[in-house]
């Protein structure tokens, strides 16, 4: 398989072949189609395969397929990552694929000072990235409010429960609108991330590598 093959436009196949991308891994290949459908998805899969991609350019294609303004203070697409570390990767993977496509990234994470992130929020920004605590912080001050999301990842949910995020997730998803696309990602099932998974997906299509 090759990411043309995949349904990926110009743009992105441009930028992946300047990242030196030869093919996609094999979460890549199973996972993008089921995205740029539009169906919620349950990737079973841990660091190092590829997952970032394979949500991320599908993520991509699909905002730029439907451009529009994104929601002042809030955003198109939200990650839920469980550390600024982790965040910080999957924005500079976002920005690496959308080179071509002028769309915005942020991240959203603690220890660091509101002001710029709330300068970043206010327009509204296309893809954020960001770990629950900080972004609850925001929602409280109504710096961001979350109801316009299209799309919403959540990313090492096992990871996220061993730091207790799995409350504030539910708080915050259950601020989402419901008629949105769902990615689920988690190294391990253990029954409280399953029982999250079933709350927060519809009909998802489930690919492990
Ligand atoms: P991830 O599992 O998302 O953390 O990705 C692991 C590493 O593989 C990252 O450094 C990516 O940039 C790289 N990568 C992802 N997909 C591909 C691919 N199809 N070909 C080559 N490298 C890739």
């Amino acid at each position: 398989t090759q990411f043309a093959d995949l349904g990926l436009a110009k743009p992105l196949l441009k930028a992946l072949a300047e990242k030196g991308y030869k093919e996609p891994t094999p979460i890549q290949a199973q996972a993008i189609p089921v995205v740029l459908q539009g169906k919620d998805l349950l990737g079973i899969a841990q660091t190092g395969t590829g997952k970032t991609a394979a949500f991320a350019l599908p993520i991509l294609q699909r905002l730029a397929e439907d451009r529009k303004p994104a929601p002042r203070r809030g955003f198109r697409c939200l990650v839920l990552s469980p550390t600024r570390e982790l965040a910080t990767q999957i924005a500079e993977n976002f920005k690496a694929y959308a080179v071509h496509m002028g769309l915005s990234v942020h991240t959203i994470y603690g220890g660091v000072k509101y002001g710029p992130q709330m300068k970043a929020l206010a327009g509204g920004i296309d893809v954020l990235v960001a770990t629950p605590g900080r972004l609850m912080d925001h929602m409280a001050e109504k710096s961001a409010i979350v109801s316009g999301t299209e799309i919403f990842v959540l990313d090492e949910a096992d990871q996220m429960l061993d730091l207790g995020f799995v409350v504030p997730i539910r708080k915050i998803a259950s601020q989402l609108t419901k008629n949105r696309q769902n990615l689920f990602f988690s190294a391990t099932m253990p029954s409280e991330i399953g029982k999250l998974a079933g709350e927060l997906l519809k009909d998802p299509v489930q690919v492990s590598v």
